[in-house]
């Protein structure tokens, strides 16, 4: 009984499924569901860290008055309290023979649009640590100039707690300030890249692992 009862169903289905097909229901539905290719929006092009490295550990500088110690973990700085253009870098902490370093500790400090470090609370302050393939990223905004200085990001960076800490600056190209700032070195340039989705910066760090 069991098998012509199957047979009685899998007949039904082939007639059901001839008649589908018959009326071209099958075709027109499977036409609507599978979207045209070039109805796709394009996709935003990946971004691709340079992984430029010399080798030479990123040239040490002072600290300036305004670095805080304990600054929150984080890697966005963005809050409405430090409108501005914003900028997004991206790059490798380094050791001396270029191969990327996990883990490492980078601390960043600025000053808001305006050159004025938040001294009394941690905004555009805070600590972050690489991935395992080396890389940070960090969101926040173009810094203003100041008395005396172009402008400029702040970064301490360390391989690990028993590693020599780096001390640096981190520029901008074009700025018509830098070449009166006798701190200013060219050596720590961030590239700015101006992408459909805002503009990117990439900084690479080298740093001794010892
Ligand atoms: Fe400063």
């Amino acid at each position: 009984m069991k098998t012509i009862a199957g047979l009685v169903f899998l007949l039904i289905l082939a007639i059901l499924g001839a008649a589908y097909v018959k009326t071209g229901k099958v075709n027109t539905s499977l036409v609507q569901i599978v979207p045209k290719f070039g109805s796709f929006p394009k996709p935003t092009p990946d971004v691709v860290i340079p992984k430029n490295c010399d080798g030479k550990i990123t040239p040490n500088v002072i600290d300036g008055p305004y670095y805080k110690e304990s600054s929150p973990e984080r890697t966005d700085f963005n809050d409405p309290q430090v409108p501005g253009e914003a900028l997004k870098i991206k790059g490798y902490v380094f050791d001396t023979n270029c191969n990327p370093v996990a883990h490492a500790w980078i601390d960043f400090w600025q000053a808001n649009s305006q050159g004025v470090y938040d001294n009394d609370k941690f905004l555009l302050r805070g600590h972050q640590y690489t991935d395992p393939n080396g890389r940070y990223h960090l969101e926040t905004i173009i810094p203003g100039p100041y008395t005396g200085r172009t402008p400029h990001i702040h970064a301490k960076v360390q391989a690990s707690p028993q590693s020599p800490l780096v001390t640096t600056q981190l520029y901008f190209p074009g700025q018509s300030r830098n070449n009166e700032d006798s701190i200013f070195d060219p050596a720590t340039l961030i590239k700015i890249e101006d992408r459909a989705d805002g503009k990117w910066g990439y900084f690479n760090f080298v740093v001794s692992v010892k």
